[in-house]
């Protein structure tokens, strides 16, 4: 028999453990056919409401159920790095608690990665409905510029619903970085990818983690984490403006020669004063970016902290 790992990072999902729990057991019976057995594995980012004991209450019907509790709120990234080093299965399958991330889809991908000799199956939402149009927009940006400065391949409206051999899910776990930006991670560990498509599906309770704010700085953490094109940008500013810098000498020197007047242009020199401070500024913040991800690396913090394990 094989055996499949659900993991499912949930924070603050009560009323979704149960609800997740009774659609995935709808996809059993064909997991059954194929001879697989299935593990759940909840791990409960430090959520304050009764996660943890929804799942207690599964764990007790269910002795494949099992429980990851952190001892505060370590974040997604965390979260799915905790189901995948707790997981044992030959297979592992990363999926949201809200379903939104179908478990209908759920044997088709498993067939898709046995039969056709894949190591994972990924998938990707092609509408975006039921979203606000504002973070539509800022996603489709974060991603085309990802896919212009970044080497490692971010698929537009990929989710993090993936099913996965051992095999990637050890190169996945090789990977103990503490700014973690698991998209870019699937990429870059490589293995032979196939693309599955859905439409975008609403929560079904409670109500997204995400904040606009915490998204932006998700995908900050995903540029620095992938490509290291913004520390190119000071270079190359720098640059430009010694090169400008060279013609406005040249206009003033030959100004003088012809016409005598150096004195003018007291409000030119305030504006290229401000403007040079500002780009410099804005390079030192980048670089500064950079700095405190390696900082934080170099400081080598465990990635999560367990409170409980069942
Ligand atoms: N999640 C988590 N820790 C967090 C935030 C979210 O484990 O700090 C989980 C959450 O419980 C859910 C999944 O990550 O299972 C996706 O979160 P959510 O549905 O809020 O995000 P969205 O689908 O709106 O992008
Ligand atoms: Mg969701």
């Amino acid at each position: 028999m094989n055996l499949l790992s659900v993991v499912v990072p949930c924070y603050n999902e009560e009323e979704c453990v149960p609800l997740f729990y009774q659609e995935l057991m709808k996809q059993e019976a064909c997991f059954k056919e194929e001879g697989v057995d299935l593990e759940v594995i909840y791990v409960d980012d430090g959520s304050r409401d009764g996660t943890a004991r929804e799942v207690k209450k599964l764990h007790e019907q269910d002795g494949r159920v099992r429980l990851v509790s952190f001892s505060r709120n370590f974040g997604k990234e965390a979260a799915m790095f905790a189901g995948l080093e707790k997981s044992k299965g030959d297979y592992v399958v990363l999926m949201d608690a809200d379903l939104q991330d179908p478990p209908a889809l759920l044997p088709q991908m498993y067939q898709a990665l046995t039969k056709e000799g894949y190591d994972s199956i990924a998938t990707r939402r092609v509408s975006r409905k039921g979203e606000p149009p504002i973070r539509s927009l800022f996603a489709r940006c974060f991603y085309q510029l990802m896919r212009k400065i970044s080497k490692t391949e971010i698929m537009d409206g990929a989710r993090d619903y993936r099913l996965m051999t051992r095999q990637m899910v050890d190169a996945i776990l090789s990977m103990r970085e503490y700014n973690r930006f698991t998209k870019g991670i699937f990429g870059w560990v490589g293995f032979e990818t196939k693309w599955m498509e859905y439409e975008n599906v609403e929560r079904a309770k409670g109500e997204t983690k995400w904040s606009f704010w915490k998204l932006f700085l998700y995908s900050l953490e995903g540029i620095t984490a992938f490509s290291t094109v913004p520390l190119m940008f000071a270079s190359f500013m720098g640059v430009l403006f010694c090169i400008l810098a060279f013609v406005l000498i040249l206009f003033t020197i030959v100004r003088k020669l012809i016409f005598g007047d150096p004195v003018s242009g007291w409000p030119s020199l305030v504006c290229i004063i401000a403007l040079v401070s500002g780009v410099q500024l804005f390079c030192l913040g980048i670089l500064g970016q950079y700095l405190a991800k390696t900082y934080m690396e170099v400081k080598n913090r465990p990635i999560y902290v367990v409170k409980e394990e069942i």
